[in-house]
């Protein structure tokens, strides 16, 4: 059929503007003007914006300009039959999904399924009733309407899932970040350090000539630097010792922070121990030179441990344990130095572990005991006091002397336990003497540097001496000279308080730890106990008194006693008196007693 000029003056009615408002927008599809005609009134009178298409070729036209949201289509058609026009809508992926009502005077099964097949909606046969016209537009178009919606709320959705699984993407990489790498110093952390450690441990086991080697770094007495200069200061510090380290480590070369001031370096692909001893020292000298932070100068030093690697290691965190031996030992070995991990290490290191858990258990089982050292007074040729000295009992191992778990005992805290149960025993010991009548008897007491750190030490001696009900003045404290240095300002203080309430005070092993004769002035020292060192060479020849002497002689300046320790011949006494020693202490007089021994002797009222 002829396209009606009419009918064009129609389509070029509708503007885009209308038809994308929010009416429905409904195309009728006829090739007879009247049914158009019709139909558009019906169908404008109900609201809907309708527009018209005479024939097929026009309504693929009119649908390819501007989609509608429903079709009204005519079967019979001269042009394009109704058919083909909706299998043509269909192919094409724009116009696939507007919904087409077939109408047809075709009152046919055959027809209606064929409609139906080729991707019809709805079909009506002509004459149709209006009302069941409306009907079927009403609802096919409620189920467009529907569809557009749950569309556009998938599309959204999708859109959400995407940006949501984006968020999660970034999310995960940083926590694979936070994960790996350290936040401050951006080098990798221990995990990071350890899935390395890892993949050269499977190395070795695919090739035997792989070697690598593990370099533990420990910043020496970091913490000084924390506690004095503020964590910021410490951690720009850290910043810079990890990018002076990375300027003179290899590519390959790992660097890692694993812990607040410890590095790690693994060095893969090594030919020996040689090449890891030279990095070790090329560190050691590299930090030689001081940093700088916030304008101030700063020089800190590492101890490093060095593992080799071994066939036999298969875990990674042995071989972190074992560089951290070493590190120990270095360090132990006066710091700012590297050692190799040798397996004796890790035995010795099992041992103290071992020796550890016993010491725990003799605390609270109170496994010691306390034995006495007379102090003699040279003048009057008699026993002026006791030292008490402490001795672990082990069940299995026997007598323990201090000089085996003291070391650990600082280390671990348990000193100060240890501290006060001795205090406790040695006063009651003295106490039972008094009653017995040796009432001139003093005791003197250890106190570890920690036990001066305590708050409550004054406190705690107190209600000791209060419970044994004896005098202040019997009670004689030794501290050593390096205790007594290593925290000037706190033990200034406490001595002042212990002083002040008549108890004695002794600097022990003096002449070993390095004070200066000014300092010690600042303190109120009764004693000098000269340490036995510099009785070693005492003899009978008066050229061999070493400094001996002199000390005597600063004592004198000082207003204070002296206490020789370690007199062990009758030769070194001689000397001694000579000199005018007041007191002195030694296996020449006797060894530390036990409590029977001790009270048999002071009965027994011997003379030197
Ligand atoms: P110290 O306070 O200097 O005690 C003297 C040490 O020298 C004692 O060793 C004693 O047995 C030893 N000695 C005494 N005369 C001679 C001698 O003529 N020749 C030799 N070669 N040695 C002699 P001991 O009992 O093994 O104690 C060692 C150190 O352990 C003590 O040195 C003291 O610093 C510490 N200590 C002992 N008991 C305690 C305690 O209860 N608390 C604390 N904090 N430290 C203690
Ligand atoms: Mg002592
Ligand atoms: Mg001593």
């Amino acid at each position: 059929m002829i396209p009606n000029p009419i009918n064009t003056h129609i389509l070029l009615k509708h503007t885009h503007e209308e038809v994308s408002s929010n009416l429905q927008d409904i195309l009728i599809v006829d090739d007879t003007i009247e049914n158009l005609r019709v139909l558009s009134s019906i169908l404008t009178g109900e609201g809907y914006n309708v527009r018209k298409a005479i024939g097929g070729n026009m309504a693929l036209k009119v649908v390819e300009t501007l989609p509608p949201d429903l079709i009204l289509l005519d079967i019979m058609m001269a042009d394009l039959n109704g058919y083909e026009v909706c299998q043509q809508l269909k192919k094409n992926l724009r116009t696939a999904d507007i919904p087409i009502i077939f109408l047809s005077a075709l009152d046919d099964v055959f027809d209606k399924v064929k409609a139906l097949e080729i991707g019809g909606i709805d079909y009506i046969t002509k004459p149709f009733q209006m009302e069941e016209v409306l009907v079927r537009v009403k609802n096919q178009l409620a189920l467009r309407t529907a569809q557009k919606e749950v569309h556009q709320l998938n599309t959204q959705l999708e859109k959400k899932v995407q940006e949501r699984t984006q968020q999660l993407q970034k999310a995960n990489h940083r926590l694979q970040e936070i994960a790996l790498y350290d936040s401050l110093t951006g080098l990798a952390n221990r995990n990071l350090f350890i899935e390395q450690l890892q993949r050269s441990l499977s190395v070795i086991k695919l090739d035997d000539n792989y070697q690598f080697a593990v370099l533990f770094l420990n910043c020496d007495r970091f913490n000084i630097i924390n506690d004095s200069l503020g964590h910021l200061v410490g951690n720009l510090l850290l910043q810079k010792i990890s990018r002076a380290l990375q300027s003179i480590l290899g590519k390959n070369t790992v660097l890692a922070r694993v812990g607040g001031d410890e590095f790690a370096i693994l060095l893969s692909d090594i030919s020996g121990v040689e090449q890891a001893k030279e990095l070790a020292q090329n560190i050691l000298d590299l930090l030689k030179k001081p940093f700088y932070c916030n304008s101030q100068e700063i020089f800190i030093n590492v101890s490093i441990g060095i593992v080799l690697s071994r066939p036999d290691y298969q875990d990674p965190e042995n071989i972190i344990r074992d560089a951290d031996l070493a590190m120990y030992k270095a360090k132990s070995l006066g710091r700012g130095q590297y050692q190799i991990f040798t397996p004796e290490m890790y035995d010795l290191a099992q041992q103290l572990l071992i020796l550890q858990t016993d010491l725990y258990r003799a605390v609270q089982q109170e496994e010691f005991t306390v034995y006495y050292q007379p102090i003699i007074d040279l003048k009057q040729n008699k026993i002026a006091g006791f030292e008490a000295l402490v001795r672990w009992i082990d069940p299995q191992k026997g007598i323990i002397s201090p000089g085996e778990f003291l070391p650990l005992a600082e280390e671990t805290g348990l000193i100060c336990e240890i501290g006060s149960w001795v205090m406790k025993e040695a006063c009651s010991q003295l106490s039972q003497w008094h009653e017995q009548g040796f009432t001139d008897l003093k005791i003197c007491i250890n106190l570890a540097a920690q036990q001066l750190t305590r708050s409550n030490l004054v406190t705690e001696i107190d209600k000791i001496l209060t419970e044994t009900q004896l005098n202040t003045n019997f009670l004689k404290l030794e501290i050593t000279e390096s205790s007594m240095m290593q925290n000037l300002q706190t033990s200034q203080v406490l001595l002042e308080k212990l002083w002040q309430r008549g108890i004695k005070l002794s600097i022990d092993d003096f002449g070993t730890g390095y004070s200066s004769l000014s300092q010690l002035q600042n303190f109120p020292v009764n004693t000098l106990k000269i340490d036995r060192s510099f009785l070693k060479n005492v003899d009978g020849n008066s050229e061999n008194l070493g400094l001996v002497p002199v000390i005597l002689g600063i004592a004198e300046v000082m207003r204070m006693d002296v206490v020789a320790e370690g007199i062990e011949t009758s030769e070194q006494l001689e000397q001694l008196r000579k000199l005018g020693c007041h007191f002195g202490q030694g296996f020449f007089f006797a060894k530390p007693l036990d409590a029977e021994t001790a009270t048999q002797l002071i009965h027994d009222n011997p003379t030197w």
